[in-house]
């Protein structure tokens, strides 16, 4: 794989109830998520995420189908809106996690389509505030994309990649955590605030490099760590990983989004190919993180193993460069444009960050929040620790048009969009073709009365007329594309005739 692979994007968004600071979090991230369910006819997934059948049966086309199921009045109905839990038509989750709500994006394999689904929930997130704050007596919530409420709390923007198990872990480990050390100049959100509880006055380059304190482990919300070891494939185990990235922050920009999930392909495809044979393995990686975010002047040097010093600008030129090289020798790039936007976008960054870091506003999160707050600076006389900063950091991630600092500058023109506002509306109702996301949206939008529930590997239909539950396992992340079921999702009347199709081998 070069930069197309199976990969999503999941964003908890912070929440918050201007006025009322005691408000239930958890609550609320309910009622955000279910307002938009029932405005668009979702039924509520609930208990049934992770609901486990045995034993399915496999048919020609490498789906399986399950009649040995439980009986669904088993299951009781939760009506507690902290459980929301949703599919979308576009092969999203909405859910609540960690008292914050949060859209996962339905499975894609290039990094245009990763940006586009994900702005996609910008634009979900936006209307169920919307929708909430015109019911009457409701409380006015806001919700904002961004990673730490500056008061000590940090909530994750997840990147998941799919790799071959094959790949050995120490590898990944080896050269991904020199290249997460260093990426954030590329990708950083910018935070304003040093610290966790931003008590330190200053202005960094990441939102989350604070809150890291370990290189490898499980956990994502305690003594987080820079390579993330949860190993929940959501697929067949035995031939894949999905790669669980809690590092990153979540971008608003879409170069700096595209180049997250572009540039960490890459990387990943060179681990696989056994194309990184040097060793860059940086010292005190969870300290040469936070002294990379700490410098917004680019000039903190990092120490690697075989004792060179360099700064992160350097460390992300030598991945560029095996790259380039990589990409020559291979030659095979089923996606050459995607690739070579990847690429020449990688570069042009970071010629311009060596050459004066002002030039990437409107394209790097980061670079752009710290022109902003600069211009309130010189123009109010601002000191970095004067709340009134720390208050705009906030407001630049409000999700609202009207007041959300980014996107006041992008109506403006200041930034440099790639994927077209038209592109973005479709994407909350239509799931990418070309992986089984096709599917499971696809069967939420034509059959949603019938679905009971559904997950990343599966697809559970209660048949009208059948007392057991029908489970369409999807467990081939490339299977359930457009072209392999679409017409057969066409032209399914119901249910009954779809699981037809699907257990009749073609020809
Ligand atoms: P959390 O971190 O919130 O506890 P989680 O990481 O297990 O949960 P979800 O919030 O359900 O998972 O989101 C999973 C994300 O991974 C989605 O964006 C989805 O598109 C993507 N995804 C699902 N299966 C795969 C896979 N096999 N490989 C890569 N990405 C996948
Ligand atoms: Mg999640
Ligand atoms: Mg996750």
């Amino acid at each position: 794989m070069t930069v197309r692979r199976i990969m999503g994007l999941e964003t908890e968004y912070g929440i918050s109830v201007p006025g009322d600071p005691l408000a239930n979090p958890m609550f609320l991230s309910g009622q955000v998520v279910s307002v938009y369910a029932a405005a668009h006819g979702i039924r509520s997934n609930q208990s049934s995420w992770d609901y486990a059948f045995e034993d399915p049966l496999r048919d020609a086309r490498g789906w399986q189908i399950d009649r040995q199921s439980a009986d669904p009045s088993q299951l009781t109905d939760l009506d507690d809106p902290s459980l929301a839990n949703v599919v979308l038509p576009n092969g999203a989750r909405y859910y609540v996690d960690h008292a914050h709500p949060e859209y996962s994006s339905p499975e894609v394999t290039l990094p245009r389509d990763a940006v586009r689904w994900d702005r996609a929930g910008d634009a979900i997130a936006l209307e169920s505030v919307r929708l909430l704050a015109e019911r009457p007596g409701q409380a006015p919530v806001n919700l904002y994309k961004n990673n730490a409420d500056g008061k000590g709390q940090s909530y994750g923007t997840h990147e998941n990649y799919l790799m071959p198990r094959r790949t050995p872990f120490p590898d990944i480990i080896r050269h991904l955590i020199p290249f997460f050390v260093t990426r954030q100049v590329v990708c950083g959100a910018g935070r304003v605030g040093l610290g966790v509880d931003s008590r330190g006055a200053g202005f960094q380059v990441s939102q989350r490099a604070d809150f890291f304190e370990t290189e490898v482990g499980l956990e994502t919300t305690l003594k987080r760590p820079i390579i993330n070891t949860r190993d929940e494939p959501h697929a067949v185990a035995d031939r894949y990983r999905r790669l669980h990235v809690i590092i990153g922050d979540a971008n608003h920009l879409d170069v700096a989004s595209l180049l997250k999930v572009g540039t960490t392909s890459l990387v990943l495809g060179m681990i696989e190919d056994g194309h990184l044979r040097g060793d860059w393995s940086i010292r005190r990686p969870v300290a040469a993180l936070q002294a990379v975010s700490h410098d917004p002047t680019l000039s903190a040097h990092v120490e690697l193993a075989d004792g060179r010093t360099m700064t992160a600008l350097d460390v992300q030129w030598m991945y560029l460069e095996a790259a380039r090289s990589w990409l020559d020798a291979r030659g095979d790039d089923p996606e050459p444009e995607a690739t070579a936007e990847v690429m020449e976008l990688w570069e042009d960054v970071l010629g311009r960050l060596g050459r004066d870091v002002m030039t990437c506003s409107g394209l790097l999160d980061w670079v752009t929040k710290l022109e902003l707050l600069e211009g309130y600076r010189s123009r109010d006389g601002l000191a970095w620790d004067d709340h009134r900063l720390a208050a705009i950091d906030i407001q630049w991630a409000d999700v609202r048009p009207e007041k959300g600092l980014v996107h006041r500058l992008r109506d403006r023109g200041r930034t440099r969009d790639l994927i077209d506002p038209e592109a973005i509306r479709e994407a909350r109702e239509t799931p990418p073709e070309d992986t089984r996301a096709w599917f499971r949206g696809t069967c939420v939008k034509r059959f949603s009365g019938q679905v009971f529930s559904a997950s990343w590997d599966s697809v559970v239909f209660d048949v009208p007329g059948r007392t057991s539950l029908q489970r369409v396992p999807i467990l081939e992340p490339e299977r359930g594309t457009r072209a392999q079921v679409g017409s057969l999702l066409e032209e399914s009347e119901d249910v009954v005739a779809l699981l037809h199709g699907l257990a009749t081998p073609e020809d």
